[in-house]
C-alpha cells in the first residue's frame, strides 16, 4: 500500500468503504482523494446547485437530498 492510497478518505484498515472491491487499488485508482477534496469537491457542487433556477434546484435537492439542501442541512463548511 502506498502512502497517498492511505490518506484516501475511503480508505479503511486496507479495505475500500465506497468500492466494491475487497482491497484498496492503491493510488492507481481514479478515486482516490483525500478527505479535503472531497469537502472541496461537494462545496462546489452545493455552489452550483444552490446557483440554479429554483424549480431546478428545489428538483435535485427533492430526488437527490431529500430536501436537505432547502432545509439548510448543507451548511457551507458542512457539505
Ligand atoms: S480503492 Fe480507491 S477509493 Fe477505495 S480506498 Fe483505495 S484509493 Fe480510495
Amino acid at each position: 500500500m502506498d502512502e497517498r492510497a492511505k490518506t484516501c478518505f475511503a480508505y479503511k484498515s486496507g479495505k475500500c468503504r465506497i468500492l466494491d472491491i475487497n482491497r484498496c487499488e492503491g493510488s492507481g485508482c481514479g478515486f482516490c482523494k483525500t478527505e479535503e477534496q472531497v469537502m472541496q469537491e461537494r462545496a462546489e457542487s452545493l455552489a452550483i446547485i444552490e446557483a440554479m433556477e429554483p424549480m431546478h434546484r428545489d428538483a435535485i435537492d427533492e430526488k437527490y437530498f431529500k430536501g436537505q439542501i432547502a432545509a439548510g442541512f448543507y451548511k457551507k463548511g458542512t457539505a
